[in-house]
């Protein structure tokens, strides 16, 4: 379900001549494609072009993998559903997630236009983030997706959001999508950014610009940065497409520009283990609003041993810890063990209906989640004692009937574990740490200027938005916050690259 959209239009330019466009973006994630959007809006009247270079043959990046949603605080959906929350709340989950390496600046900046960010995806391009979860890490139902059809299909989020502005940015006469292009250098004139050479279709090609906006996403596809920054996970899957490299690190780096965070990279804990293909390096990912929505963790034994709604980093490790050993790790029966900790993910009947039976049903069809009728059933099915699984889904309920804090800490406890209707399905699913995220990147300001190494100031004609850039995010990114920092630093580059392109 990525990269989805269609190429639309293909370079004319020659490899001898430099081609011109006013503005050149790098990349078509949700990042990309939020700067092309707001750069043709600040420049409408102008005559001023956005070119949009991405090296796949479609757009939508690892965005359009996206499927736990975007975060806003104080939204007018929030307050539809009556919920409470502030601005000040969602700042103080962003650094308290980044673990005291975050930017206060990076952070007051994304959650004071994080409602606008939500709105604007809502109003300009029509799109239904009404369903709100609260996911891990924060203290209040925030993370906005979009709820499966009436007719029972699911909507997924990141798809949703990159097709919407694609499809936008199709209609505008000076906007050129260039697909297949790989970027490869940034062009210097003195010390200012004057355009990008890239190649494709085996040939190399000159863009001139007044400005260039990074947006290639970030390193967890795996190559050369992950080998340099973070060996010790080499051996983990990954959630990523192959495409996630880190090209816009090489291409900065090349004219100065300073890197921060680059050994901070998220281990996701829950990829999905297919039992069809259990040692597979890439993994579909359990979306986070499965454990928003009250699924459970447990090890092979039945075992809880986490509060599933701590920060990714900590539900990471605590799989790790207690899912490691043959005897606890959760595997599928008859299958190999690829021999990484992995835990089971677990859904009672209310769980899956809070979490939606559209995108639920599209992980039972691709073979992810699996369901049985019944606690008999399903402690067969997982290969565990009965009455352990049983202990453990009635003293999660008993907690959450008190209204209480269990023995990990979890005071919210979105649903039952237990089914009321004894014959009524669980659904279940064996689950694994994955690289998912890199903290690392450009080091840029509350602007989306990327900055010099040597002296912190802003490279000239050079902006970035996206993963491929560091410091907001600390040493651990908070669920959600990366399709916001994508639509709100995107969208500030944009406005930015605009100022440069109509001086
Ligand atoms: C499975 C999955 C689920 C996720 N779910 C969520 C979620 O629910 N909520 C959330 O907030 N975050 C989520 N994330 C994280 C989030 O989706 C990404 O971090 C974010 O979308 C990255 O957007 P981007 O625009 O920076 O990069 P991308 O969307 O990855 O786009 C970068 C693009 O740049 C192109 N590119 C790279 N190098 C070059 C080059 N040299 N020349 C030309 N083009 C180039 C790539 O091909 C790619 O298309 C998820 C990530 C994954 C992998």
């Amino acid at each position: 379900m990525h990269s989805i959209i269609k190429q639309a239009t293909k370079a004319a330019s020659s490899s001898h001549t430099a081609a011109q466009a006013g503005i050149v973006i790098v990349g078509g994630g949700l990042a990309g494609l939020a700067a092309a959007v707001e750069a043709l809006r600040r420049t409408q009247g102008s005559g001023v072009t956005v070119a949009l270079l991405e090296k796949e043959a479609r757009t939508g990046g690892n965005s359009a993998k996206a499927s736990s949603g975007i975060n806003g605080a104080g939204t007018q959906t929030q307050r539809k559903l009556g919920i409470n929350d502030t601005v000040a709340a969602l700042e103080a989950d962003t650094l308290r997630s980044a673990r005291g390496e975050g930017s206060s600046v990076l952070a007051e900046r994304l959650a004071q236009d994080s409602a606008g960010a939500v709105e604007w995806l809502q109003t300009q391009f029509a799109l239904d983030l009404d369903v709100v979860a609260q996911l891990g890490g924060h203290s209040v139902a925030r993370t906005h997706r979009r709820p499966d059809t009436p007719d029972g299909r699911p909507q997924p989020v990141g798809w949703g959001i990159v097709s919407a502005l694609a499809k936008h940015l199709a209609d505008e006469p000076r906007f050129r999508l260039v697909a297949g292009a790989r970027v490869t250098t940034l062009e210097l004139d003195g010390a200012r950014i004057s355009g990008v050479t890239y190649e494709q279709d085996g040939a190399t090609r000159q863009l001139d610009a007044r400005a260039v906006v990074l947006a290639t996403g970030g390193f967890g596809g795996g190559g050369e940065w992950l080998k340099r920054y973070a060996p010790q996970l080499e051996a983990l899957p990954a959630t990523n497409g192959a495409f996630a490299t880190g090209d816009g690190l090489q291409l900065a780096t090349a004219v100065g520009a300073a890197l921060v965070g680059m050994e901070r990279v998220q281990v996701h804990p829950t990829g999905f283990v297919r039992a069809s293909e259990p040692a597979a390096h890439t993994k579909f990912l359990a979306a986070e609003a499965l454990r928003g929505a009250g699924a459970l963790l447990l090890d092979a034994r039945g075992r809880r041993f986490v509060d599933e709604l701590a920060t990714r980093d900590v539900v990471t490790s605590a799989i790790n810890d207690a899912c490691g050993s043959p005897d606890t790790r959760a595997t599928h029966a008859g299958a190999e063990d690829p021999g990484l900790p992995a835990a089971f993910l677990l859904l009672s009947q209310a769980a899956a209906d809070a979490f939606g039976h559209g995108a639920l049903g599209f992980y039972e069809k691709m073979g992810l989640v699996h369901s049985a009728a019944g606690l008999d059933a399903l402690a067969a099915a997982l290969r565990m004692p009965r009455a352990a699984l049983e202990h453990s889904l009635r003293a999660h309920d008993e907690v959450r009937n008190a209204n209480s804090v269990d023995g990990f800490g979890k005071r919210v406890f979105p649903q039952p574990a237990l089914n009321a209707d004894a014959a009524a399905p669980y659904f279940w699913a064996v689950v694994t740490p994955s690289i998912h995220y890199t903290m690392g990147g450009l080091r840029f300001d509350e602007h989306a200027h990327v900055l010099r190494a040597t002296d912190g100031a802003p490279i000239p004609g050079l902006l970035a938005a996206g993963e491929v850039t560091g410091g907001l995010h600390g040493a651990n990114r908070l669920a959600g916050n990366s399709l916001l920092e994508c639509v709100v630093f995107g969208r500030e580059a944009g406005r930015q690259a605009a100022m440069l392109a109509l001086v």
